[in-house]
């Protein structure tokens, strides 16, 4: 899951990290309270988790309230790379002097974190890397062990950082290094870390990546959530328990086991289409979780057919087939309807599916290339 910039921030100054006092605002009036309240000059940022907001135009400093208005009246709204800006974060300008990068992610290669530091910040790491390897230093850190000063300290002279920001560095890095661990996230990353007039270190954008797997353990991950992911589909699969994916094809997919799922993306691939999800119902999925499925693939408006594709083990194709019944019933789908069930009761289930409204096949392929065919036939007037 990944985080805003401004949730990021809140993070890092939890851990001790210096960042810029500020507000969130989702609408112009509260933008401008909020940069009245951080004293101007403040930077107007749109919050969206892609990279590169400032040279979309998501980032501008404003030195007053007419000056606040109007950016945030420019921001709110705006599509950033296919991301439309519904908040921003404001907050009082810093002065740069320089600016670096740090980060700290997990190099499962090597089994270890991996922190980087360049003086190159600013600008996109990865054309640094492209471009000029040798000017991001990398130090491997044991996670059973954990950073130690001369992993900072190897970090910030390796990459050159002028002396002046030395020590501010290596204070960060350790605390960025502590909140990397402690909030068990995949990458922390500070672009750009600067070295501002005054000598102080400080971050001016936060991107934060945290691990999923690890939410049983932060119950506030849940918070984060709900706001962080703007998919209105998969919120609404998460609310129904589902594991679900967007994706941007026309073929609606249904089954169980996340292989299979996969191998049916491929499948319809291969048939010409394009999937429109991913969605595991898992083991042992009864009449309420198919009936769940289906509604939250077809609310999905570029969906033109639903494949379900079933391989019954300790879900039992006659289940399978009353959830399919029931939903048909009650919610008579507006797409049309193709099933391949296999394994366990997979017999039972045609049985009780012969008649209704629906395709059956015998075999993946078969039923994969009629849910193409359905999605791609012209739409009747
Ligand atoms: P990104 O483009 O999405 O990575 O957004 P950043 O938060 O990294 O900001 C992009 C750039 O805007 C930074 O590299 C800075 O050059 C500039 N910028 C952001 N905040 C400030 C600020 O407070 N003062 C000044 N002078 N420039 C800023
Ligand atoms: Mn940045």
């Amino acid at each position: 899951m990944d985080l805003f910039e401004y949730q990021g921030k809140q993070y890092f100054a939890r851990f001790g990290i210096p960042v810029s006092p500020g507000g969130v605002a989702d609408t112009v009036d509260e933008a401008v309270a909020a940069a009245e309240k951080a004293g101007y000059p403040v930077v107007v940022k749109a919050q969206v988790q892609v990279g590169g907001r400032g040279k979309a135009g998501g980032i501008k400093l404003a030195n007053s309230t007419d000056e606040a208005r109007q950016h945030a009246s420019n921001i709110l709204g705006m599509d950033i790379k296919g991301h439309v800006v519904g908040r921003v974060w404001i907050e009082k300008a810093s002065d740069i002097v320089e600016e670096y990068y740090a980060s700290f992610t997990l190099d499962r290669a090597a089994k270890k974190h991996l922190g980087m530091v360049s003086a190159k910040g600013g600008v996109d790491i990865e054309q640094v890397a492209d471009e000029d390897p040798a000017a991001i230093a990398r130090v491997h850190v044991d996670p059973l062990v954990g950073i130690e000063d001369y992993h900072a300290r190897q970090l910030v002279f390796g990459a050159k950082l002028n002396p002046a920001a030395r020590s501010g560095a290596i204070a960060i890095l350790k605390s960025l290094y502590r909140a990397f661990v402690e909030l068990d996230a995949d990458l922390v990353e500070v672009n750009p870390l600067i070295l501002r007039p005054d000598g102080s270190v400080h971050a001016l954008d936060a991107k934060v990546s945290l691990d999923d797997n690890a939410a049983y353990r932060h119950p506030e991950f849940e918070d984060l959530r709900s706001l962080a992911s703007l998919d209105p589909r998969e919120r609404m699969a998460r609310e129904r328990g589902l594991n679900y994916i967007g994706l941007d094809g026309e073929v609606g997919i249904i089954g169980n086991g996340a292989g299979l799922v996969m191998s049916t993306l491929d499948v319809v691939n291969q048939a010409g289409g394009k999937a429109a999800n991913f969605l595991d119902v898992g083991g042992g999925a009864g009449a309420k979780t198919i009936a769940n499925a289906l509604e939250v693939i077809t609310s999905d408006p570029n969906v033109r057919s639903v494949l379900i594709n079933i391989f019954g083990g300790i879900t039992r194709g006659d289940e399978v087939a009353r959830g399919v019944l029931d939903v048909i019933r009650t919610h008579p789908p507006r797409v049309p309807l193709v099933i391949r069930l296999s394994g366990t009761e997979a017999e039972a289930g045609r049985r009780l599916l012969a008649g209704a409204p629906l395709g059956s096949r015998e075999t993946m392929d078969d039923a994969a290339a009629e849910a193409v065919r359905l999605a791609t036939q012209p739409v009747r007037a």
